[in-house]
């Protein structure tokens, strides 16, 4: 029998940080190939799919987005449940979504399975003459807290798709 929809693996992947810091970009980015210059609140939970080869295997990603709701700490564990990978973005230019991380990576740790793969994702990394947290301090909560970091850009599509692919590679790794 044909299989459904044809892939090898569905995975569920989240996306938080604070408000702003371009998680719905990055999704189309990563989804669609599409960048919004204006920001857009979805009232609800959305997500959309990507499906990519690692190691031979369809991987369907299917990605998460907390549409407004993290600006009233109304994330329930539903958007958690079953999710096997986290993207934790902040800002680069924006401190205060950068010290938010640590909220955001214990709200994560709380809510979601002790598996999950997280990797802290700088967005933004276009405009680094506004940049107000430095690569080395990002790698410092990063290496504290045992997971990955980069930067990546939603606006040029610099490292998006490698920040995806990346953690679903890991969990690949772990879960085979
Ligand atoms: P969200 O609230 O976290 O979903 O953030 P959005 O994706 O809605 O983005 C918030 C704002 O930042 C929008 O105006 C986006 O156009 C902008 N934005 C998102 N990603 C980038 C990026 O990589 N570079 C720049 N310069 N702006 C971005
Ligand atoms: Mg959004």
């Amino acid at each position: 029998m044909a299989k459904n929809d044809d892939y090898d693996y569905l995975y569920k992947v989240v996306l938080i940080g604070d408000s702003g810091v371009g998680k719905s970009n990055l999704l189309t980015r990563f989804t669609k190939n599409e960048f919004n210059f204006k920001s857009t609140s979805t009232i609800g939970v959305e997500f959309s799919t990507r499906t990519v080869s690692i190691q031979n295997k369809k991987i369907k990603a299917q990605v998460w987005d907390t549409a407004g709701q993290e600006r009233f700490r109304s994330i329930t564990s539903a958007f958690y449940r079953g999710a096997v990978a986290a993207l934790l973005v902040y800002d680069i230019t924006k401190r205060e979504s950068f010290e938010n991380v640590d909220k955001w990576y214990k709200e994560l740790r709380t809510h979601g399975d002790k598996k999950m793969v997280v990797m802290l994702v700088g967005n933004k990394s276009d405009l680094k003459h506004l940049r107000s947290i430095s690569v080395e301090e990002a790698t410092r909560f990063a290496e504290t807290n045992n997971i990955s970091f980069i930067e990546a850009s939603a606006l040029e599509a610099t490292n998006v798709d490698t920040a995806f692919t990346n953690v679903l590679s890991d969990v690949y790794s772990i879960l085979n």
